[in-house]
């Protein structure tokens, strides 16, 4: 997961593996799809959190777009983001759509 973040080009520096998780579990188009155990070495076994997209929500690639919080948006898709009038929350809308994906799809 790590080498394919970086290898991405998306992060400045590797992400850690608590920051990581962090990310991830604050970040609504991924979901907690339960644990596992990971050989931490010297015969120790550590557990973690395994996560996956969300599909739920995320049913296409460009559904990511439309989910994608504020904060990771580039600066263009930030200028195409509006707020949200039934979660609050600054997303690009599709065209002619009242809510967000997310909203639409979660039905809140
Ligand atoms: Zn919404």
């Amino acid at each position: 997961m790590q080498s394919i973040l970086l290898n991405s080009g998306e992060f400045r520096t590797l992400p850690n593996d608590s920051s990581l998780t962090a990310m991830l579990a604050k970040n609504l188009q991924i979901a907690q799809v339960g644990h596992e155990m990971v050989d931490a070495g010297e015969g120790l076994k550590t557990k973690q959190t395994v996560y996956a997209i969300d599909d739920e929500i995320i049913r296409e690639k460009q559904d990511l777009l439309f989910t994608r919080p504020f904060s990771t948006m580039s600066a263009s898709e930030k200028q195409r983001a509006t707020v949200c009038p039934s979660c609050r929350q600054k997303r690009i809308i599709k065209d002619r759509w009242s809510d967000c994906l997310v909203c639409r799809r979660r039905g809140l």
